[in-house]
């Protein structure tokens, strides 16, 4: 039986008030927050554990290196990937974009040609355009309808013998819109021999994700939008991919041999996971692993769902309010302006002195704010631990600050 009040109280955080009013947090899409058992098992890492791994013959380096394998097993089981060392310990979906891009560079040759969609965040735009500059090669991009649907007929015309990479998100961050990844998956492995990157950020902490039925070569995600530690994330990759590539970051822990003349590089996951990691995020990753497997994800989506309806129904009703993006096949987002009022952020701010936590802005996706001809949205993002009195106190919200500013 799924609780709403079991999983409140769970989270701490989420009992205070901010501004004089019960804190409403609906910026999940941005980081959630942890639950207390997430939290206890950073901090028992730090008061009892605290040790660096991989070096040490003492006991302490031991149990700290066996939390922190278990953690990457719990995630390989999390995401289905054949091996626990295609799982690669990292501080971000930033960070695993751009490590993809950088030891790709290689590949690459003046005029091949790399594929985005038009739905992603500045992470997985700038570090390809990076690459481009690298290499010559050339960014080309899926465009969307105005209902933010990628438009797969384009995405034929644009694959050929060229591309030689297809990145995308599986959701859109700013308009919560799930993106056809399946079907780009099976038309690039047909049609060219392409690496496909994808950037779950925002399905990770929605949906179940299988690595290996969805084919892709990487996937990519971060710790602190599935209730983990900031600066905690994972790259996974396949392994044969991953062993061909060079390494990223050189320096320790991930050498074999090093001497002035040669060095020769560690076997997989210690290739790519140079420096002394985010030892405590990492097990605490896998404390969030847990919550998600306990919690359930058919009852975590169900919930979200159910809240996304009810506040899409609400929000629809306030005259002027316009709703960008898919209305049916998205995620606990809802990405919104109240017509005449330009600036989103002012709508925020009422909503913050109602205690009311929203994101406004471009949420690093200009060029959809560009699509629609506006400077940003205001966006409320769900989790399980949101509940339904939650929507009515922002709609509430939302209708006052339209009073106010209209
Ligand atoms: N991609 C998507 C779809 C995102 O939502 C985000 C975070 N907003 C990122 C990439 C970047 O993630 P991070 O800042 O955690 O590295």
């Amino acid at each position: 039986m799924f609780d709403i009040q079991e999983i409140r109280s769970q989270f701490s955080i989420l009992d205070q008030k901010v501004n004089g009013k019960p804190l409403v947090y609906l910026d999940n899409a941005a980081t959630s927050q942890k639950p207390d058992s997430v939290l206890k098992v950073w901090e028992t890492y730090y008061k009892e554990l605290n040790a660096n791994v991989h070096r040490g013959i003492h006991t302490l380096s031991q149990l700290a290196t066996e939390e922190m394998e278990r953690s990457r097993r719990k995630i390989q089981k999390f995401i289905n990937a054949k091996h626990d060392f295609e799982v690669i310990f990292t501080k971000g979906t930033t960070e695993g974009l751009n490590l993809i891009s950088y030891i790709l560079t290689q590949k690459l040759k003046k005029d091949d040609e790399i594929i985005i969609s038009y739905l992603e965040h500045h992470s997985n735009i700038v570090p390809w355009q990076l690459l481009c500059e690298r290499t010559g090669a050339k960014l080309k991009v899926i465009p969307m309808d105005e209902n933010g649907i990628l438009q797969l007929d384009v995405f034929d015309t644009l694959l050929s013998e060229k591309t030689k990479i297809v990145s995308m998100n599986q959701v859109s961050n700013a308009l919560g819109v799930i993106n056809p990844v399946g079907e780009i998956i099976a038309r690039t492995r047909k049609n060219s021999d392409a690496y496909i990157v994808i950037d779950g950020a925002q399905s990770v902490p929605h949906f179940t994700i299988d690595v290996q039925a969805m084919d892709c070569d990487f996937f990519v995600f971060s710790g602190h939008k599935m209730y983990a530690p900031m600066g905690t994330g994972i790259l996974y990759g396949k392994q044969e991919i991953l062993e061909e590539l060079p390494p990223f970051h050189g320096g320790g822990e991930m050498i074999a041999t090093c001497s002035f003349e040669e060095t020769t590089y560690a076997g997989l996951p210690f290739k790519y996971e140079a420096g002394t990691p985010n030892v405590g995020g990492n097990i605490a990753l896998g404390a969030a692993v847990d919550f998600i497997l306990q919690t359930g994800h058919e009852n975590i989506r169900a919930h979200e769902n159910a809240l996304l309806e009810y506040a899409q129904r609400q929000l629809l009703e306030i005259e002027g309010l316009k709703v960008y993006g898919e209305k049916a096949n998205r995620t606990g987002v809802v990405s919104f302006n109240l017509e005449g009022i330009g600036i989103a952020s002012d709508v925020g701010m009422i909503l913050d002195k109602l205690g009311i936590a929203v994101r406004t802005g471009h949420h690093c996706t200009q060029p959809i704010m560009s699509f629609f001809n506006i400077a940003g949205t205001v966006r409320a993002s769900f989790a399980v631990y949101n509940t339904f009195n939650e929507i009515d106190i922002l709609v509430e919200g939302v209708k006052k600050a339209q009073k106010m500013l209209g």
